[in-house]
């Protein structure tokens, strides 16, 4: 019985944390995901997916920098100032 319970609890967690990943990427927040391509808007040039950068916030929120302009993006292809 208490295995079961721990189970359901276990279920709950991952999904809530789905619903929050889902609500986040709609939102847009950092903490949300982007399958889509990302164009930089100042040079239309289309960014990587795989995106490699030394700032290891940049790597966790998924930020790039435009290989032609040098324009910073977010995940999202929104300019960061
Ligand atoms: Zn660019």
């Amino acid at each position: 019985m208490g295995r079961y319970i721990n189970l359901l609890l276990i279920v709950g967690i991952m999904l809530s944390f789905i619903v929050w990943l889902i609500i986040m990427t709609k939102r847009k927040s950092k903490y949300g995901l982007n399958f889509k391509s990302v164009y930089c808007p100042v040079c239309d040039t289309k960014q990587p997916m795989i995106r490699v950068s030394k700032n290891q916030n940049k790597m966790l929120f998924g930020g790039n920098k435009c290989s032609k302009c040098q324009a910073k993006l977010d995940k999202y292809g929104n300019v960061i100032s």
